[in-house]
């Protein structure tokens, strides 16, 4: 395993690179509503991206399970999709969610987040659903001091979803970022305090539970991208990009701009 530590230069333009993704996210947020296409959404975040002279890194990424490259510039997840999903002609309806994971390279240097949106008005038990996954991934984010290992992050995204008898995936974890999209470590959502590798100053990571309504288990679409749940039940998707350093955590990607808007 090769972890790369960051420098504060280098820590400064990976912050630019994922507040372009938090603002991204923003614009597609601004966007979301019932009728609107997740193949809609993905043009707003491709033209947003080139715009600002970033380059979407999704697009164009290699297919792991053997099929086609990635063909849009953000993953649009809806309902029991649970990531990679493909942006589709398909209207988003009142009740659904979506969760719109976006990558981009700016200057050499990579921004990733995921935020999962509500179309119109959702029921009470998938916005509990949402609230856990995203107080999980700030939970997963306290974690991350350095001294720390990796095992606490996950332990305590999983205590958090568990305890409510949410599932967490197991397959597709979180992930070292830097020049590339994803480095070492893995960051799994799910483990045992005091294990994996120690949290050091310098590192990047995304932290991104990906969480269940019912069971944890999924499989792969015929696409060969888009994973779903089994038991077709909901999932929620949220991820920051951080940095720890100055003995603290620093969350390079924002919610800001979209949580403005929501309100
Ligand atoms: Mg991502
Ligand atoms: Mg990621």
């Amino acid at each position: 395993m090769k972890i790369f530590l960051k420098t504060e230069e280098e820590i400064e333009l990976m912050r630019a690179a994922n507040l372009m993704v938090g603002s991204t996210l923003a614009e597609i947020g601004k966007a979301i509503k019932p009728g609107v296409t997740t193949r809609q959404l993905d043009k707003i975040a491709d033209t947003y991206i080139r715009d600002n002279g970033a380059v979407p890194t999704f697009k164009g990424f290699p297919n792991p399970c053997g099929g086609e490259a990635f063909p849009a510039s953000i993953c649009t997840s809806v309902n029991d999709e649970v990531v990679h999903g493909l942006p589709t002609d398909c209207p988003l309806q009142e009740g659904d969610i979506v969760s719109v994971d976006c990558g981009v390279l700016l200057n050499g240097w990579n921004g990733d987040s995921c935020y999962t949106f509500s179309v119109g008005e959702i029921s009470a038990e998938v916005a509990q659903l949402l609230k856990t996954t995203k107080e999980a991934l700030y939970r997963g984010i306290e974690m991350a001091l350095p001294g720390r290992r990796i095992g606490d992050i996950g332990n305590a995204v999983q205590e958090h979803c568990e305890a409510q008898g949410y599932g967490v995936v197991r397959e597709f974890v979180g992930h070292g970022i830097g020049q590339k999209m994803h480095e070492d470590p893995p960051v799994p959502n799910y483990g045992r305090s005091g294990n994996g590798p120690q949290i050091k100053s310098g590192m990047c990571i995304a932290i991104e539970p990906m969480i269940t309504m019912g069971n944890p288990k999924i499989y792969l679409s015929d696409d060969r991208w888009t994973v779903r749940t089994r038991d077709g039940k909901p999932a929620a998707h949220f991820e920051h990009t951080i940095a720890i350093h100055q003995g603290r955590v620093d969350i390079l990607s924002s919610f800001k701009e979209i949580e403005k808007n929501e309100k």
